[in-house]
């Protein structure tokens, strides 16, 4: 399969367990700070990417989607939007 991933670089905290976790070594942290003062990681060989969602599984702030890009682009993980919509049905 191939994919993709998005991360949202303002929630990142920099804690590079995506980085670690990533078994096509995707990820890399960039050298610029976010707003919040970490440096956040990036999908810098994507080409390489697999959607198998490790990375996302690992992010304590969510910051990660992954997406399929087999033939249509569809969103296969996000826990964020997981945890959004659980706390929606919970209300
Ligand atoms: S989805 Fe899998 S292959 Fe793609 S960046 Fe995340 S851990 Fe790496
Ligand atoms: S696991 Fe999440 S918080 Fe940690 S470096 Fe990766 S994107 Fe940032």
């Amino acid at each position: 399969m191939k994919g993709k991933i998005v991360i949202d670089k303002e929630l990142c905290k920099g804690c590079k367990y995506c980085v670690m976790s990533c078994p096509k070594g995707v990820i890399i942290m960039e050298k610029q700070f976010n707003t919040t003062g970490y440096f956040p990681a990036s999908p810098k060989y994507i080409d390489k990417c697999t959607g198998c969602g490790f990375c996302a599984q690992m992010c304590p702030e969510l910051a990660i989607e992954v997406w399929s890009t087999n033939n249509k682009e569809k969103r296969i993980r996000s826990p964020r939007r997981d945890a959004e919509e659980a706390e929606t049905e919970k209300t």
